[in-house]
């Protein structure tokens, strides 16, 4: 007897990247205007990966890595976070600087998109050690990040302190030059902006907000009353219970890296936060179940978001989510063939490049006030945001009912110019957010033109 052994998903984030925009290019218009353009548009502009010696505390020296991936300056200036994770690496970071592209084009900040990785644990690296790494690591680029050419940001594991050494180093480099806009998430004491900290979060709660009003969860008009489970308690995570928990959903479950809490009756945000506080973890807090860590994504709810880590939901598990809608507060939690799996059931997927684009909405705020020299209310940069995130949701709805009635049109028009590909599916919400973020990068090359 012979079995047939399912080939394992192909994780890496870099080929996932090409296949969701492989996905976008049949929708494109024009298509015969697009040889030689798709890849222009896809290709990173510009790699850089460095080694910098940090002295350590107990004496030693190591040896750190770091990249800065410049993806696309089509749109503007590179705009892009900087992770300090174990597992960074050159096909992470040139992912994560694409879908910032799409990110930047997609709710019309004008960036093109970047992103910076160091090989590090943050949990086995005093705050000196880490203040030593940035500063090496800012020193390493040089005039690769710069106000007007890239302009790095806090992600997994930095913040605004980190910012704040990025900031100093620079500056010591460009001594009499108004460089604050050199990197945003600062402290707010530095030119950074209080909204900035929960902006991921609070992005992905105006676009699930306005989502459900828009009818993508038929019989469901706001998330008052409504379930939901949040994997991740870091930035994004635990900024997103607050707000939907404050906004009276039920938050049945959440969890961090050493596994997650859930109750069916509801979790009380503000005190799992103080346990979380006070423990390092959310397990152990009294009175609810503990789970797995991923064990959060398949709890019985209605609203799921990830707000951890890529690669999250694949085709291991996608069969066992009981959500009705994942949004994606994290870069990449679900992969291609996890949306395929989902879309056959009927759950929806808002895509990480819409829900989470809230934090460099606010990051573009902060850098323009910067340039500007000026100071903003929270409640004006609030109202910015919701507005872009608003429209920016809509854009994404409207295309998507857009390309599924013209969907035989496409396949027609495909088939013609691809004869041996096979046919398109049904475009999700992903692929209309690609396919709006792609197009509007598209425009912009070509009128500025190929040089020389
Ligand atoms: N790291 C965040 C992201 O993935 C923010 C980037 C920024 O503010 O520039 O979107």
């Amino acid at each position: 007897m012979t079995t047939t052994v399912a080939a394992p998903e192909d994780l890496n984030l870099h080929h996932i990247v090409k296949q969701q925009f492989d996905r976008a290019v049949p929708f494109a218009d024009d298509l015969h205007g697009w040889r030689g353009i798709a890849e222009w548009l896809f290709e990173p502009e510009c790699i850089l990966e460095v080694t910098m010696p940090v002295r350590l505390d107990d004496g030693f020296v190591h040896m750190f890595r770091g990249y800065r991936v410049l993806h696309s300056s089509i749109r503007g200036p590179g705009k892009g976070g900087i992770r300090f994770h174990p597992d960074a690496g050159v096909d992470e970071v040139k992912a994560l600087a694409t879908w910032m592209s799409w990110k930047c084009a997609l709710v019309d900040v004008p960036f093109g998109g970047a992103k910076g990785g160091v090989v590090c644990d943050p949990h086995l690296r005093s705050a000196g050690e880490q203040e030593r790494i940035t500063r090496r690591f800012t020193a390493a680029l040089g005039d690769n990040i710069g106000p007007h050419t890239d302009i790095p940001a806090p992600d997994l594991y930095t913040n605004a302190q980190t910012m704040a050494w990025i900031y100093d180093t620079y500056s010591m480099m460009h001594p009499g030059e108004a460089n604050l806009p050199v990197v945003t998430g600062k402290p707010v004491e530095i030119g950074g902006l209080a909204a900035r900290d929960g902006a991921t979060a609070q992005g992905a709660f105006y676009v699930t907000e306005h989502f459900l009003e828009l009818g993508g969860l038929p019989g469901i008009e706001t998330v008052d009353g409504v379930t939901v489970a949040i994997q991740g308690f870091g930035n994004a995570g635990r900024h997103a219970a607050h707000l939907f928990h404050e906004a009276g959903a039920i938050i049945v479950g959440v969890s961090d890296s050493k596994g997650g809490i859930y109750d069916p009756a509801g979790l009380d945000v503000g005190a799992v936060a103080r346990f979380k506080d006070q423990h390092g973890t959310v397990v152990g807090y009294p009175g609810a179940d503990t789970l797995p860590p991923t064990g959060v994504l398949e709890v019985e709810c209605q609203i799921l978001v990830p707000a951890a880590i890529e690669n999250q939901i694949t085709s291991n598990n996608a069969d066992r989510i009981r959500a009705m809608v994942i949004v994606e507060a994290a870069n990449g939690p679900v992969t291609p063939a996890a949306d395929d799996m989902l879309a056959e059931r009927g759950v929806k997927v808002i895509p990480d490049i819409l829900a989470n684009a809230g934090g460099v909405v606010v990051s573009y705020f902060e850098w323009a006030q910067n340039i500007e020299n000026q100071q903003w209310e929270t409640h004006d940069v609030l109202e910015k945001l919701r507005k872009k995130m608003r429209r920016a949701t809509e854009v994404v709805v409207t295309r998507r009912a857009a390309l599924v009635e013209s969907i035989d049109t496409y396949r027609e028009r495909w088939a013609e110019a691809m004869p041996d590909a096979p046919p398109i599916p049904l475009p999700d919400l992903r692929t209309a957010a690609q396919v709006v973020a792609i197009q509007r990068c598209r425009t912009a090359a070509l009128h500025r033109g190929v040089w020389p």
